[in-house]
């Protein structure tokens, strides 16, 4: 007998969860990703005990045709792809077709979507659907995960407290909609309303509503384009730091990200301004051809790597030189809308 076989669906699921799925706030970022790419303009997130009992993402997006439901948690499908081309062009954020499997693989989850014409609803607990059937809702869609690693006890134990569990939920919330101040966000808490966003396209509002409205009154706009990059933010004025890198928020199309490089560009932009270990608070947004980021470097798609990133690097540290030159230094007025 042969002493290599392929592995079933469901635990080659399991084990792309592992990588996908680290921790509840992985759940949450993968479901407001999917409700973003599904044009979505309302997300509502309600979660008990940390995320680690109930995690419910509901929005008002396209809703998944009832043919198609079952596939959507088959791994490597999607439909935000369909070829080799379009790898090397991504505009959405999901793309791998990975996290409803992965999720679906180690938790019970119950999906109940509808395109405005037909409405499914679908249950799920390790892996195996126990229900699918057609369900009456309003257009869009709504995902309960329950009993997250309730088959994966090792990754149980490894989660942190609730307190940092919950913290990390609410980074991800907040991170995501530095990046989407058109859409309205709510997030609650065993019942408590954690984050509020207005959807209205006002980023000093959603940045005031992360960090306080004292702190962005001291948070100076920046924007600057390239023939390459569209970058635009607001940036502390020198006297408002943090002991801490983290307060850099970058966005690049719409994708919360993570470089080292970027960050860095944004301290030189602030020359011999700041005193040794102590960081800015920026919010960043780059905009770029797609065919110059490639997303497709990890699972979490929170790494990228960019063509042409010196460009990008010198354009932010000169522009944010220049805004923090002395007779720009005056902190934008609170935009109320
Ligand atoms: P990916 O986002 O990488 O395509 P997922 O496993 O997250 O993979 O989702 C699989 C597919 O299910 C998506 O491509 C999309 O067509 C559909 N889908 C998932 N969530 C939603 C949602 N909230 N609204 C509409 N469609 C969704
Ligand atoms: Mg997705």
């Amino acid at each position: 007998m042969s002493k290599i076989h392929e592995l079933s669906s469901i635990l080659s699921d399991q084990i792309a969860a592992g990588e996908v799925i680290e921790r509840p706030a992985s759940v949450v970022k993968e479901l407001i990703e999917n409700s973003i790419d599904a044009g979505s303009t309302e997300i509502d997130i309600d979660i008990k005990d940390a995320g680690l009992q109930y995690i419910k993402v509901v929005d008002n997006g396209s809703g998944i045709e009832s043919n198609d439901v079952k596939l959507a948690f088959k791994r490597h499908a999607t439909s935000k792809i369909h070829d080799r081309k379009d790898l090397f062009k991504i505009s959405s954020l999901g793309f791998r077709g990975e996290a409803l499997p992965s999720i679906a693989s180690i938790s019970n989850i119950k999906l109940k979507t509808s395109t405005g014409s037909d409405g499914t609803e679908i249950d799920i607990k390790g892996g195996r659907v126990l229900n699918c059937i057609p369900a009456e809702s309003r257009k869009g869609t709504t995902v309960e995960v329950s009993d997250l690693f309730f088959n994966t006890p090792a990754r149980l134990k490894y989660m942190k407290s609730p307190a940092t569990e919950l913290s990390k939920i609410t980074d991800v919330v907040n991170q995501i909609s530095l990046g989407h101040s058109d859409i309205s966000f709510s997030l609650r808490h065993n019942n408590r309303e954690l984050v509020r966003t207005s959807g209205r396209s006002n980023l000093q509002q959603v940045i005031g509503g992360i960090y306080g409205i004292n702190t962005v009154k001291k948070m100076i706009k920046f924007s600057m384009n390239d023939d390459d990059f569209k970058i635009s933010g607001y940036t502390s004025l020198p006297e408002m730091t943090r002991a801490s890198r983290k307060y850099i928020s970058i966005i690049m199309n719409g994708r919360y990200v993570k470089n080292n490089n970027i960050a860095k560009s944004v301290l030189e932009g602030y020359r011999s301004k700041l005193m040794i270990g102590r960081y800015p608070m920026t919010v960043i947004k780059i905009d770029l051809d797609p065919f110059l980021l490639d997303v497709n470097v990890h699972p979490t798609k929170q790494t990228v790597r960019i063509s042409k990133e010196e460009q990008l690097c010198s354009l932010i540290s000169d522009t944010i030189f220049k805004t923090l030159e002395p007779k720009n230094l005056i902190p934008d007025a609170i935009d109320e809308k």
